[in-house]
């Protein structure tokens, strides 16, 4: 009995030793160790053995089987880790196939009209300056010649934080500012682009949030003709060389005196149409002369200095420029609509 036991283990090493596939290598397993192996039988046999062969037998038997699987799990290994390498080696990558193509997000459409107008300013001797959305009442409102309880502050609810401290309703803080920082001296001429806020009813036309771009130009013997000059270029270049210019007497309480500016209309050519009311202009934007009161607050010399500024709403030169029918597309990031400006112009 033993001497069969010591053979099957032979017999059995030599195969594992031989397989070459993990479906071999099971095969022995059930064929050796399995229920209806021939050392189960053996174990089978080992009622008929003496009292003192029995322990003798059944330890061998134990070794044997502890042997087999031992060779078995160690072929097992072998072939599994010469089973990967051979899948390494066969999917090798080809570095010379073309790669997929990384989807690219385009800019905001208001990100491109405010580029295009610093571009343009930034051209013409312009600087951008920019300044905090949380502001002072002082530099949102008095220091651009709105007193506390002047009437025109209800034109400009916005949100407040305490009754000093706002969101603001305009980037003319930033002119304020400006003006303050460069201490009575000019000449400046700055671009401030960036978000206000109004407390108004979201609509068509009007969002609580928006964005504005405001010039300012102040220097000595700066006059009405320059702002008119300026605003023409501005308009020609945005809307094209064929646009004519008109300016509209106005009121604001930072400028004296105060305009608005329209663009003819280009659908009708200023012979009046839907697009412009029957009136053949389109209104663009608002600026003026510097009122004094503004420039002595912020430290200069009125009768020295003068200046001008304007400013608009990129959403309504946008909603223009790409005929936009609703401001709210602006702030809905809605992926149909903003797909529509990828092409680089
Ligand atoms: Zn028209």
């Amino acid at each position: 009995m033993q001497e069969r036991l010591k053979e099957l283990q032979e017999e059995a090493i030599q195969k594992v030793e031989q397989s070459s596939s993990l479906k071999d290598l099971n095969d022995i397993r059930v064929a050796y160790l399995g229920k209806k192996g021939p050392i189960t039988e053996v174990l089978r046999g080992m009622g008929k053995l003496s009292a003192e062969e029995r322990p003798v037998i059944g330890a061998l038997a134990n070794e044997v089987r502890e042997a087999i699987a031992a060779k078995i799990e160690a072929k097992q290994n072998h072939l599994e880790e010469a089973a990967v390498l051979e899948k390494l080696a066969s999917e090798s990558i080809d570095v010379t196939l073309p790669g997929r193509p990384v989807k690219v997000g385009n800019h905001h459409p208001l990100t491109k009209i405010i580029e295009e107008i610093e571009d343009l300013f930034i051209g013409m001797g312009y600087e951008i300056a920019e300044g905090p959305e949380v502001e002072q009442d002082y530099y949102n409102f008095e220091a651009l010649n709105l007193p506390k309880g002047h009437p025109a502050r209800d034109m400009q609810d916005s949100f407040y934080i305490t009754e000093e401290i706002l969101l603001r309703t305009h980037t003319s803080p930033v002119q304020a500012r400006t003006m303050e920082k460069n201490n009575g001296k000019g000449p400046i001429k700055i671009i401030c682009p960036g978000k206000v806020y109004r407390r108004d009813n979201d609509d068509a036309t009007h969002s609580h949030q928006f964005m504005q771009i405001e010039g300012l130009v102040v220097g000595e013997n700066i006059r009405m003709s320059d702002l008119k000059g300026t605003l023409d270029v501005f308009a020609k270049k945005m809307f094209g060389q064929d646009r004519e210019i008109r300016l509209r007497p106005s009121f604001f309480p930072f400028t004296e005196p105060s305009v608005e500016m329209d663009i003819s209309c280009k659908v009708c050519g200023g012979h009046g149409c839907n697009v412009c009311k029957q009136t053949g202009w389109i209104e663009i934007l608002g600026a003026g002369m510097v009122h004094p009161n503004v420039l002595e607050m912020a430290g200069y010399d009125s009768k020295k200095y003068t200046g001008f500024a304007f400013g608009m709403g990129p959403e309504r030169i946008a909603m223009l420029k790409y005929g936009v029918d609703d401001i709210r597309h602006f702030y809905t990031n809605d992926v149909r609509f903003l797909k529509q400006f990828s092409v680089e112009e």
